[in-house]
This record gives C-alpha cells, sequence and structure tokens, in this order.
C-alpha cells in the first residue's frame, strides 16, 4: 500500500508540474505570442531575416510590396529601385527596419489563428511616401549617389526618401564583381543612415544662432576681400564680395562673412545652437534611428572655429535630421516629426494602426523663422532662380562641401516651401558632384513640383 500511495503522490506531483508549465506556457502564449510569431527566426513570417508578410502601398494605393506569398515587388522595374533601400533586398543585404517596426499588424497574428488567416484578406500598410515622387527624385538624381528628401512639415508625412545607387531587386546586378564604383554604399540608406559634410547649407544654422543671440544680426556688414587671416591661417572665400550685410552675406555664401559671423558667436553658441537642433542626436523614425551628425569645437583652434560656421571642419548632418530643422525653419520654429508609415489596415487582434503627428515643440523664435525665411527666399530669387521650382515659393540654401582634397564636392541644398497649402521641406545631396545650386536645385524643383502635384490631388 505504502508503494502504491507513494506512486500517487509521484503522478499527482508530475501532473501538477505539467499543469503549471502548461498554464505558465499559456500565460507567456497570451503575452508574447506576437513576438514569438515576429521573431525573425520564424520561417513562416520571415526569409533572409526580412519580413515577409502583408501590402504596403504608397500614399497614392500603388502597390510597392505584396508579401503575402514570398515578396513580390512593385511591378514597374523604375518604382521597385526607387523604394528597395525604404523596403529592403530579399537577400537581407538593406534592412528594412520599418516593416520589423510595424511586424505585428503586418504579419496579422492573433492569440486564435495565429499567423494563419482566416480570410483571404492580408493586413495592408499605407505608407508616407509617394511613389512618382520617389521616381522622379531617383531619376532627377541620374546614377549620381546621393539622397533626396521630403516631408511635410505640417503633419510629418515623409513624401520622398531616396537613396541612391540603388539596384532592381528583380535583376540583382554583380555588386561583389563591379570594378567601377558605381555601387559604391549600395547597401546604405543615405536618407537615414548615412552622414555628409554639409558645407554652406550650415550656414542656415549659424544664421539662427547670430540672430537669437546676437542684438544686432540683421544690422551687421562684413567686408570680403576674398580671403582673411586667422591668426597665421588663411580662410578662402569663393569669391570678392565687398561690403555685405548678413542677408548679402548669405545669398553670396561669403565664407569671409560667415567665418567672421562664427567667431563673434564662438564656440559656445555654435555648439549649442547644433545641439538645440538635433545636429549631433539620432531621431528614431518609424524603426529607424538616424545616424548622428557631428559639431565638435572641444579644443579647436579659432581658424577651425571659423570653418565650423561655414559647415566644414569636423561638421557632419545625417539628411534627414537636416530636413527636420528645414521644417522647424518653414513651420516658425517648430515642425512635426518625420514618419514613413500612415496607417495600417490589420488583420491582427492589435487592430489597427493609424500615425499621429508629433512636433518637435518650440526650438527657434517665430521671428528668427521669418528673417531666415525671407532671407532664403532671396537667395531664390536673387542666386538660384525662381525657374526650377514653377510656383513654389521656394526658400533655399545651396552647399558645396569640401570632402577629400582628391575628390570633387559634394553638392548640397536645403530648404522648404513658404505656402501653408503646400507645406514640404526638402534636401538634396550629390556625392562627388560639383557646386550645389548648380547640381541640386533642378532635382529639388523637379521633386517639390511632383510633391506639390501629388498633395493637390489629394
Ligand atoms: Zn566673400
Amino acid at each position: 500500500m505504502k508503494k502504491v500511495s507513494r506512486r500517487a503522490m509521484a503522478v499527482l506531483a508530475l501532473t501538477f508540474a505539467l499543469l503549471l508549465g502548461l498554464g505558465a506556457f499559456v500565460v507567456r502564449y497570451f503575452l508574447r505570442g506576437a513576438d514569438w510569431a515576429v521573431f525573425p527566426g520564424n520561417p513562416h513570417t520571415y526569409s533572409s531575416g526580412i519580413l515577409n508578410s502583408g501590402i504596403l502601398t504608397d500614399r497614392s494605393g500603388t502597390v510597392v510590396l505584396d508579401a503575402t506569398e514570398g515578396r513580390k515587388y512593385a511591378e514597374d522595374a523604375a518604382l521597385r529601385k526607387a523604394m528597395l533601400h525604404l523596403l529592403g533586398d530579399r537577400e537581407g543585404y538593406i534592412a528594412a527596419p520599418m516593416l520589423q517596426e510595424y511586424a505585428d499588424q503586418l504579419v496579422g497574428y492573433n492569440f486564435l489563428t495565429g499567423t494563419y488567416h482566416l480570410t483571404d484578406k492580408a493586413s495592408t500598410g499605407t505608407l508616407t511616401i509617394s511613389a512618382s515622387a520617389q521616381q522622379k527624385a531617383l531619376e532627377a538624381l541620374g546614377g549620381r549617389a546621393g539622397t533626396v528628401g521630403v516631408y511635410n512639415y505640417k503633419t510629418g508625412e515623409i513624401l520622398c526618401a531616396v537613396s541612391s545607387p540603388t539596384y532592381d531587386p528583380d535583376q540583382v546586378p554583380d555588386i561583389a564583381g563591379d570594378t567601377t564604383g558605381a555601387y559604391n554604399g549600395v547597401y546604405v540608406n543615405r536618407f537615414f543612415n548615412a552622414t555628409f559634410v554639409p558645407g554652406s547649407i550650415f550656414k542656415l544654422v549659424t544664421t539662427a544662432a547670430a540672430l537669437e543671440t546676437l542684438p544686432d544680426a540683421a544690422s551687421l556688414s562684413f567686408q570680403c576681400n576674398g580671403s582673411f587671416d586667422v591668426e597665421g591661417d588663411t580662410v578662402n572665400c569663393n569669391g570678392v564680395h565687398g561690403a555685405v550685410d548678413l542677408k548679402g552675406a548669405l545669398a553670396h555664401s561669403c565664407n569671409v562673412a560667415y567665418g567672421q559671423l562664427a567667431l563673434q558667436l564662438g564656440p559656445e553658441v555654435l555648439t549649442a545652437y547644433a545641439e538645440k537642433l538635433g545636429v549631433t542626436d539620432s531621431f528614431f523614425v518609424d524603426g529607424y534611428h538616424t545616424a548622428k551628425g557631428n559639431f565638435d569645437l572641444s579644443d579647436a583652434p579659432n581658424v577651425d572655429v571659423a570653418w565650423s560656421g561655414i559647415g566644414q571642419y569636423t561638421d557632419m548632418i545625417n539628411p534627414c535630421g537636416f530636413l527636420r530643422i528645414m521644417g522647424v525653419i518653414g513651420g516658425g520654429g517648430e515642425a512635426a516629426e518625420p514618419y514613413l508609415m500612415a496607417s495600417v489596415d490589420s488583420t491582427s487582434l492589435l487592430g489597427d494602426y493609424h500615425a499621429k503627428t508629433e512636433t518637435t515643440g518650440r526650438l527657434l523664435d517665430a521671428t528668427t523663422c521669418q528673417t531666415l525665411t525671407d532671407m532664403m527666399r532671396n537667395n531664390v530669387q536673387q542666386i538660384y532662380g525662381q525657374g526650377n521650382f514653377g510656383d513654389l515659393p521656394v526658400c533655399a540654401k545651396s552647399g558645396t562641401a569640401e570632402v577629400d582634397s582628391d575628390q570633387m564636392p559634394h553638392a548640397t541644398f536645403a530648404g522648404f516651401v513658404a505656402d501653408p497649402n503646400c507645406p514640404l521641406a526638402f534636401i538634396v545631396v550629390v556625392e562627388n558632384a560639383g557646386s550645389g545650386s548648380a547640381v541640386c536645385a533642378s532635382i529639388a524643383g523637379a521633386v517639390l513640383q511632383e510633391c506639390a502635384a501629388v498633395l493637390a490631388a489629394e
């Protein structure tokens, strides 16, 4: 008898342990099931670490990815190339953190049916991106390396975030065997994950600092004789501008004026403004952690302080981060934070997702931004020409960013449309392409006009 009851006790103990384990599993299943389903090791939802579920469309309903069975990209080859850095490739060389971020909703996981769909309906994500703007931007870059970004600074919607070079994921070229350099850095998303020497577009940050901290900034005057001396070192200008005020200095992108202005402001104020405007920060944008820029004047001699205010020295910006600064100026001192996913119509029990606009909070005074707007509008009217921009009231600053001495400078161009009905900020970077406005103004103009047409049609 003793033996039997001992066995019964053992069976009871085992049963109890089993029930306890089952209970623990059920609790964990309900708490973490969605995470397990979208875990990158799950072969039902992933291949090569890339999410394979749901459908993605651009803001107008054009399907850019159908991942309900494998990965089917857009019909159009040009669109496949333009969207590659946002959607990722099949091999997993180009990550798609945006898809990972919305995996729960896109996979359509629920507790009862797992990832199996009772209906034929798949989860559908609608991007803020415009397929036509992406294609226009890639076409305008004309095979050159760089990036074009456009976003609505009132709502935060990113309409364009193109990265070049790129390729067709349905016709993968021999990238490893390429010797022409055409695919250098092809796996990098230059809009979110790269940093660039800004060149003279950084003069906008210096101007903002001057307008807010020098009592008489708008009435400052400078004398440019083509260069000036700082403790035995020379800061060269791109021309001989004679007597210029602040507005003229920005229009002519005068290095003598901005070098002297930087010295007048000093390293603390310049650093404070670079940091306040987010140059040195990383931002979270729908799965992406943007690359941090650089602004570091610790132990810098005065000549380097001067060059930092001109956008050279060790200055670096991330295109998405700088686009946000253009939004802040266009928005009168604060802007919407950029985002990519407008909504997900989800088959999961998590329900649908709808983006909400968040703001940067006030970063600059409204009067500072009004003055900057007037100065940047003057740049377009007097220097770059309105011709590239149709009837859009574009405000802009160009840059010609010196990089390695044996390479052509990067062309940079940034600004916004000063129109409450078309609140678009933009940035264009073309690597090793030469002069900023000559190269970039037509690219910016083509993409902005496409985006304006898309907004007007909505
Ligand atoms: Zn000058």
